[in-house]
């Protein structure tokens, strides 16, 4: 974390952040008991949502920080300008809490681990005035001038996320379509992308399966799944973090991985990161083994770098590897 403290302004403004689009969204349903949501609205709501989910997880998360694929500065300012529509903060800063948290996941230094609770995992370590060190974990972001940029004026996109579905809401209604075009584009669309992008950091580091040993607690989340544009497996994630897709299976849906491969048929972003089924299979040995090693259930043995699913037998951590390459007899690829 940055030594530096987090300003009285700054801490106002989160907590603002934080609590608005809730109340907000708790106006939004009250009111609907007088007032039936418009199709304008409901429109502005699901676009709204939909372009700030996807600029957070193709732009900041699998473009910016994990450079799963290359793309042209018009795509990439794109994708980073709706990621800063979801009001998640700077595109630096939310890379080098991202790259924070895979550096530490589930030890002392990771930002949000549900370790210390679920509630921080989720949201406390917001309100908790975290700060990203974007010198330490994201420095050489800091030489693309399109990520500088688009960072600096991260206030003026924001803004205009909540502009943007005012005038639509107004041209179609006056002063009332504007105000609830803003509540329902705006607020709740706010609301809802907040809580959906924190459920991966505490939904998926505590509930659902775990396909890969990982040294965290990071899990496969059906319903994350579906609400997060494919970013609910998140142990697949953790796994293989360059993937571009998240989803390993035809049946774990992950919309960001199908536009993402669209956009390349199409020629406009390349270099697309996918994990050979070689090197998935030996991922998937190594995690029967780790299974098939279960000796004693409910014995719980840490062994460092490595985190079992239910009790382990210590022989697992010395002969997984071996049993792993005769098994597989494949070479790893780099990725
Ligand atoms: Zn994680
Ligand atoms: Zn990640």
């Amino acid at each position: 974390m940055s030594d530096k403290p987090v300003s009285t302004s700054n801490k106002i403004v989160l907590q603002l952040v934080v609590w608005i689009p809730l109340l907000a969204t708790v106006f939004a349903i009250y009111s609907l008991w007088g007032r039936f949501i418009t199709p304008v609205d409901l429109t502005l709501l699901v676009v709204g949502y939909t372009l700030c989910a996807l600029g957070i997880t193709i732009g900041y998360h699998r473009m910016l920080t994990h450079k799963g694929f290359e793309a042209p500065d018009c795509i990439r300012g794109f994708f980073l300008i709706c990621g800063s529509m979801a009001f998640q903060g700077p595109a630096l800063n939310w890379a080098a809490t991202h790259i924070q948290h895979h550096a530490n996941s589930d030890d002392e230094e990771d930002p949000h681990s549900p370790l210390k609770s679920f509630f921080h995992a989720h949201v406390g370590w917001i309100l908790d005035d975290f700060s990203p060190d974007v010198q330490r974990y994201a420095g050489p972001l800091l030489k693309d001038k399109l990520v500088v940029f688009v960072s600096k004026t991260f206030l003026v996109w924001a803004l205009l996320s909540l502009l943007i579905p005012f005038l639509v809401g107004y041209a179609f209604g006056g002063l009332t379509g504007g105000l609830y075009g803003f509540i329902w584009g705006g607020l709740v669309r706010m609301f809802l992308n907040h809580h959906v992008t924190w459920a991966v950091n505490s939904v998926c580091h505590t509930y659902g399966g775990r396909e890969f040993v990982t040294t965290d607690q990071s899990r496969n989340n059906f319903l994350v799944g579906l609400l997060a544009m494919g970013e609910g497996w998140h142990n697949n994630h953790h796994a293989f973090p360059r993937s571009a897709n998240h989803g390993m299976h035809w049946w774990q849906i992950d919309p960001s991985a199908y536009i993402i491969a669209t956009l390349e048929k199409l020629g406009l972003v390349k270099k697309v990161v996918r994990i050979a089924p070689e090197r998935l299979a030996v991922r998937r040995i190594q995690a029967d083994v780790a299974e098939e090693r279960d000796v004693l259930p409910g014995l719980h043995i840490p062994i460092p770098g490595v985190v079992m699913e239910h009790g382990t037998a210590v022989a697992a951590a010395a002969t997984t590897m071996a049993e792993v390459v005769t098994k597989a007899s494949v070479h790893q690829p780099p990725l």
